[in-house]
């Protein structure tokens, strides 16, 4: 479904990405672990056309996207929950979710898809009314997941979901991740947390300086010695 070709990426004479190839099949969940500032978050915003990469390609569903400017290419179906979550703290959760449906892709069912976002958190529809800024962190990262899911995406590209959320509310999220899993879709999970992202990934990449040193299962390198001694402390 998204194949990602040998992708350098630099800002200005500092590079982020150093020839980074990977691919996801519809269904997947795929994990890109690796620390602070490995280049996590430049590879979603270079796939999403936030940033220009220098060189390689992105393909999606077989047409190359590469440099495609970011609406166009959330109207190919690929849907972006980013780090520290980003919602308009001054909307109120509905309008937030609204915001969430004006691609064209998504305006046509946007009535049936706030019904169905609503219905799986609860919480939200609870404060519906309620300005955005005032949720707590977990109901924010709910609404910024739920804004995406509105834009009926095909892949979800989720940058850091965990990141300063109370451990309670850090496994909720894993599980509505999985969820959306089981119901279809397919997701690109960049994390910190390495070890509940490689518990629920079919695969994953670990990307360290801007290059992928090692990919497999999850299993496999939850397993693997290096990706303990270096990200799990065992
Ligand atoms: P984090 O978990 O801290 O977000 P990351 O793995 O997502 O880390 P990136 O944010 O992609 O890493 O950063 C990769 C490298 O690029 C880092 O050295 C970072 O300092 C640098 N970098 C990121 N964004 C910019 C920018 N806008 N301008 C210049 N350098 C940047």
């Amino acid at each position: 479904m998204l194949q990602v070709s040998a992708l350098d990426l630099f800002y200005g004479d500092a590079q982020a990405l150093a020839g980074v190839s990977l691919d996801i099949a519809a269904g997947e969940i795929v994990a890109i672990v690796g620390a602070n500032g490995a280049g996590k978050s430049s590879l979603i915003r270079a796939i999403h056309g936030i940033e220009t990469p220098a060189r390689g390609t992105v393909r999606f569903d077989g047409t190359d996207i590469t440099g495609w400017p970011s609406y166009r290419v959330c109207e190919t179906g690929i849907g972006h929950v980013a780090e520290g979550r980003q919602v308009f703290p001054n909307l109120t959760v509905l309008e937030n979710l609204e915001m969430g449906a004006v691609l064209k892709r998504a305006r046509a069912a946007e009535k049936a898809t706030l019904e169905r976002v609503l219905a799986m958190f609860p919480r939200l529809a609870e404060r519906r009314k309620q300005s955005a800024g005032t949720l707590s962190g977990g109901e924010q990262q709910m609404l910024a997941i739920g804004r995406c899911l509105m834009g009926q995406p095909r892949l979800i590209m989720f940058d850091e979901p965990s990141l300063g959320l109370a451990p309670a509310i850090v496994q909720e999220m894993f599980r509505i991740i999985r969820g959306l899993n089981e119901e279809g879709l397919t997701i690109l999970l960049v994390e910190q947390n390495v070890m509940a992202s490689l518990r629920i990934a079919h695969r994953g990449y670990v990307l360290e300086n801007g290059r992928i040193e090692l990919q497999g299962a999850g299993s496999e390198l939850l397993s693997n010695d290096r990706v303990r001694q270096a990200y799990l402390g065992l």
